[in-house]
């Protein structure tokens, strides 16, 4: 692996950096800097044509200090150890600094979900659940859904775990669908957090939503709901979006029902009518207001970093900034908001989640969502104002809040 998009290497580097702007403690930096425990597992699933196919999975625990870890599973083609290692500490960052009372830990498995069978998905599921079963569980570790995992998955998992247990345990995994345990608002909850951290980022930097123009690249969970909601809440123009197909550029706006039943009947947005075909790399150089980056890790780095024209950089993905790409973006005055807090919606939700499964109270919309918003609103500010404390860029200040909570917990617990 090349050593800038080495992740695990990446989220050790954004740390150091950390540590050393506010004077971390280096016996605490020496624990921060390794997950507490990583399992590997092999999974034999039985495939369609009668044969068996042993998958390998892995689920990483970072630092349950301030409570039990959490944090998704991905079904990816080149899910790896390094990337499992870095999610899982971003997690830790991200429970932090959205001072939710967990740790951090994330899932995954090799292999490619646009390949297999609806069967062979859920008895994929089922076994990856029955592998790491000992490893997992409401005060333990608390899976939910990531890149290609769904609340259906989500729910097979959940009903394997209940199964070994012996009881109904909705609380040990989030994301589920409504009617096992869901949460009204979890679907949305990562486009919906980065709207509003969105808003208050435009606030801050005084930019006009309602005349800004937003590129949005991915097209999964979060990527989709980003178009919707970008066009209801601000009634910007979304002028391009891309999937793992490539993208489409339209100046006048690209309309999302429109997009949305395109994808739908084609499979790609790409040859939308009335759009110019882009590639990915081309999406994240365009002259808009706000890029939203919404796929996977390393897109924008020391390579294409001084190309972004963009004002706002919401980091809807997990990692998609490479450090090496950091310091460019800010002496470009890019207002680069750091994925653990852009995409803390979908994690905030899940812990709602898990509070409402352990106080068996279903909470309406509106109390989801206002919880949400003033969680991260709040999270913004606590950024901002360490940004001008320290005279640092918003990763490096989201850093020093996260770490040093984390950092606290463990000091008094007297594990340093
Ligand atoms: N996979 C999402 C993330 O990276 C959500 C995690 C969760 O809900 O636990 O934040």
């Amino acid at each position: 692996m090349i050593e800038e998009l080495d992740p695990f290497k990446n989220a050790q580097k954004q740390l150091d950096e950390a540590a050393k702007i506010m004077g971390l403690d280096p016996d605490a930096h020496a624990l921060l800097r390794e997950p507490m425990s990583i399992l590997q597992v092999q999974i034999p699933v039985k495939m369609d044509n009668g044969r068996t196919k042993a998958f390998t999975g892995f689920r990483v625990h970072y630092n349950d200090a301030r409570g039990p870890t959490k944090g998704g599973i991905r079904f990816h083609p080149a899910e790896n150890l390094s990337t499992v290692k870095a999610l899982a500490a971003w997690m830790t960052w991200k429970t932090s600094l959205a001072d939710i009372p967990y740790g951090g830990a994330k899932g995954g498995v090799i292999c490619d979900p646009k390949a297999l069978s609806p069967g062979e998905m859920e008895r994929l599921s089922r076994g990856y659940v029955r592998a790491i079963g000992e490893y997992i569980g409401p005060e333990i570790d608390i899976p939910a859904p990531d890149v290609y995992t769904t609340p259906q998955i989500m729910a097979w998992m959940m009903d394997e775990y209940s199964r070994l247990a012996g009881f109904n345990e909705f609380g040990v995994i989030t994301g589920k669908p409504l009617e096992i345990g869901g949460s009204l608002g979890r679907g949305d909850a990562t486009a919906k957090g980065g709207m509003f951290v969105l808003r208050e980022a435009a606030k801050k930097l005084k930019i006009d939503m309602k005349k800004a123009t937003v590129a949005i690249q991915g097209y999964g969970n979060a990527g989709e709901f980003t178009h919707k909601l970008v066009e209801e809440m601000f009634g910007s123009k979304v002028v391009a979006v891309s999937d793992s197909k490539g993208g489409i550029y339209s100046k006048d706006g690209l309309d999302f029902k429109k997009v949305k039943a395109h994808k739908e009947k084609t499979g790609n947005v790409k040859g939308f009518k009335g759009a110019k075909n882009i590639t990915n790399a081309e999406l994240l150089e365009l002259p808009v207001d706000v890029l939203i980056p919404a796929a996977l890790e390393n897109q924008i780095t020391s390579k294409n970093a001084k190309n972004v024209k963009a004002k706002i950089l919401l980091e809807l993905a997990n990692g998609p900034t490479t450090p090496d790409a950091d310091p460019i973006l800010l002496k470009n005055n890019v207002f680069d908001v750091p994925d653990f807090l852009s995409n803390s919606g979908g994690v905030i939700v899940s812990y709602f989640e898990w509070v409402q499964n352990i106080g068996g109270l279903y909470w309406d919309i509106d109390e989801v969502y206002n919880r949400l918003d003033k969680k991260i609103s709040t999270s913004f500010w606590e950024m901002v104002s360490t940004m001008e404390k320290y005279k640092t860029s918003p990763r490096m200040a989201a850093y020093i809040l996260a770490v040093e909570r984390v950092a606290k917990a463990m000091k008094t617990r007297g594990w340093y």
